[in-house]
Formats: C-alpha cells, structure tokens, sequence
C-alpha cells in the first residue's frame, strides 16, 4: 500500500490546490475596467442591468443588488419586519451570517439541527421549534443542494412565518423544476469570491413580492427615498427627498456589478464543470467504505458551491482533524464548513449550549470541504481522489 506524505510518502502533488478558487478571464477585466472610464462608479446603470440579469437567470420578479450576503439577510430580516423579541429560525451549519441578521434586528436565533444525510436544516426540527414568537425561518441550501422548500413553505404559510432562503451557495440550482430564487418569500445570494460567481463582494435580495420589493430598496440606501407618493412633507424643490426608514448604505458599485453580469455570461459553463467534479468525486469515493457520500434528493437539481467528504470513524484508525493534515501534506488544501455557529464564543456568552443539534455537531466532527471551482483541471481532480483513496485505504481498519 502507498504510504502517505504524512508518514514520509511521495505527495501526489509537488504544488499546493487550495479549497476554492474564483476564476477571471480578459472580459471579466475589460467590463471593470470600462465602467472605471465611464460616469458612474455606483449608482449607474450596470445595477438595473444586474438586477434585470438575476431576475433572468432566477425567475425572480425582483432583485435588489447589495454590497454583500450578509447586508442581503440583513435587509431581508428587516423587510421580513422581524423584530426584537421574534424568534427566528436557522440552522448551525453556515456561516456565522444566517443567524446574526436575527441579531441585527434585535430578534432570538433558534437553531434547528439538520437531516442527518443530506445536511439541510430538517423541516420536522422547524416544526417542533415555532412558537408564537416566531417570525422567520432562515433556511440555507447548503452546499448548493436545495433545501425541502415545499414542506417548508407549506408550514411558513400555515404558521404565518416569512421564509428566507439563504441561497448563498445556491445560485445555477432549481428545486421541483423551478429555479431556487423564485420559490421562498426571499432568497438571499452572496457573491464572495469562493462562491459560484464572484463580484469581489456582493449580494443580492430575490423576490416576487412587490411589498418586500420596496422596503429592500429603502433599505439599501439609508431609508431614504426620492418617491413623492412616499413622502410625507410637500417637496421644497427639485433636489427635495425624504428620509422615511431607518436603512443602511448597502450599495453595491458599478464596477462590482459589471463584473458579475460578465461573470454570470459564465454560469452554465461554471455550474456544468463544478456538476461534472461532484460526479467524478462521488464515484471515487462512494467505493471507499470509510467515506459517506452526501444524499442528494431528487427534487433538487444541484450546483454544487462545496463538496463534503464525511469521514466514518469507525472504519479508520485516524480522527477528522488527522486526516485533513495527511491531505493537506499532500498538498490538497482543505477547509471545513462549518464550525456550528453556536460553538463560536459570542453566542455561548447568549446562552447557547452544546448538545441542541447532535447531528450538525456529528457532521462537525466527520467533515472536511475538499477543493471545488470551475478552474480545477481533470489532474487537480485526480490527484484530490487520489490523495483522499491513499489516505482512506491506507488509515482504514
Ligand atoms: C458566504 C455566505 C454568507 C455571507 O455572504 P458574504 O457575501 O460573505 O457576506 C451567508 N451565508 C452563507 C451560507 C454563506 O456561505
């Protein structure tokens, strides 16, 4: 059997493959560089033609552009009307973001664990978690795999319960044959540059409803609108506008967007590659009884944003943290997503305890997040399976 790098092996690799990777070719670059000759740095037109282009790409009525994905669940929280003393719901495994935009609003975070194969927050934990507090449910399709958006919104609608869909890793995926942004009441979107398309930073609001629609645009931009029917004091001339919210500048500039309409132009290409490594990865690893393979549901057509391995602790002699130090001496650089959010010390200083969601902390224990991005070529690929099936034989008991 080959002995691993870890243990004085040859590393499959002589260079280091990080986990994610954004990819920017020469029209990306022109379309920014031409906005930087042009009038407008933010404000301009580029943010109506993204937003038209989401709308597009989604099936969502509207779309409001945002400096990142963290303002955009902010602002849908907001819209949502949630409010000190609501409760909302989220699950532990994502980014620390899904549960602060309740924070923000002054509102409880109550996490409710995931399903145990396919990572996604359980509807039945929504279900038993809704009191009369609750406000909203933040459900994050994570990975990129949809979550069960019927019985979700079936229970939000019985409830009277807003459902933001954190669709940060979700864009390029369709649920039941309908694209995920024109499903829940809003869908966030973030466009980090690990993330499927990047604008550097940036985010977005989707959504059908008018009334959701208009309060994420006041938001955006201090509470302030230019609208006369809005405002409540006769205009005292041309230059005249009102303050009527409280709203934050969450802006996203023009050089952003025109690197996400051109990004964009990219979709299907970078979902079909990132579709066609998943394939490749659950094959080499669904023969290897040491792994577990992430459950794919039917209803949801994924583009994957990470890819999950799961290790089975009891078929090798090494633990999580082992065997992410034995890939990255091979030179695959690995992350982990994600540490449960009520881990992190601000919220324990809440009063969160451990032990609320075992399978989100199981899933914490067995997880690595392995290299994933369109620029990946087949030998990057094939040296990941390849390090991962070295490791998995050479460990396995
Ligand atoms: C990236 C991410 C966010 C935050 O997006 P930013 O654009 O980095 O603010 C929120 N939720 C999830 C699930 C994410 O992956």
């Amino acid at each position: 059997m080959e002995k691993p790098a870890i243990c004085g092996g040859t590393p499959v690799r002589s260079t280091k493959i990080f986990y994610g990777h954004q990819y920017i070719d020469d029209e990306d670059i022109q379309a920014v560089v031409e906005v930087l000759k042009s009038d407008y740095l933010t404000c301009g037109p580029k943010i109506g033609e993204l937003e038209q282009k989401l709308c597009e790409i989604t099936g969502a009525k509207y779309a409001v552009v945002c400096s990142n994905g963290t303002a955009a669940l902010h602002m849908a929280c907001q819209a949502a009307g949630v409010q000190p003393g609501d409760e909302v719901i989220t699950t532990p495994i994502t980014f620390a973001a899904s549960a602060n935009c309740a924070l923000y609003c002054g509102a409880t975070p109550v996490f409710a664990d995931i399903n145990k194969e396919t990572y996604n927050i359980d509807p039945a934990a929504v279900e038993a978690l809704t009191t009369e507090k609750t406000k909203a449910v933040v459900a994050v399709d994570f990975t990129g795999q949809s979550v069960e958006l019927d019985r979700l919104l079936s229970h939000c609608r019985e409830h009277d319960l807003v459902l933001i869909e954190d669709g940060a890793h979700v864009i390029g995926t369709s649920y039941n044959g309908q694209k995920n942004g024109s499903i829940a009441d809003m869908t966030t979107l973030s466009f980090h540059p690990v993330k499927t398309v990047t604008g550097g930073e940036g985010g977005a609001v989707l959504t059908n409803n008018e009334e959701y629609y208009q309060k994420l645009l006041l938001y955006r931009a201090h509470g302030i609108t230019r609208d006369e029917s809005l405002m409540e004091h006769e205009p005292d001339g041309p230059w005249y506008y009102e303050q009527i919210a409280l709203g934050m500048n969450y802006r996203m500039t023009d050089m952003q967007a025109a690197l996400l309409i051109s990004q964009l132009n990219k979709l299907p290409l970078f979902s079909a590659r990132r579709k066609e490594i998943v394939k490749k990865y659950n094959e080499a690893f669904s023969k290897l009884p040491q792994l577990f393979v992430q459950k794919e549901i039917p209803q949801s057509d994924t583009t994957r944003h990470l890819y999950i391995l799961r290790i089975r602790p009891e078929r090798l002699s090494i633990d999580r943290k082992q065997f992410f130090e034995a890939l990255a001496a091979e030179n695959i650089c690995c992350n982990v997503h994600y540490i449960p959010t009520y881990y992190f010390p601000y919220y324990e200083k809440l009063g969160y305890k451990r032990g609320i969601c075992p399978n989100a902390e199981k899933l914490y224990e067995e997880e690595i997040s392995l290299p994933l991005y369109y620029a990946m070529t087949d030998q990057d690929v094939n040296d990941v399976i390849d390090a991962v099936t070295k490791i998995a034989e050479y460990y396995g008991i």
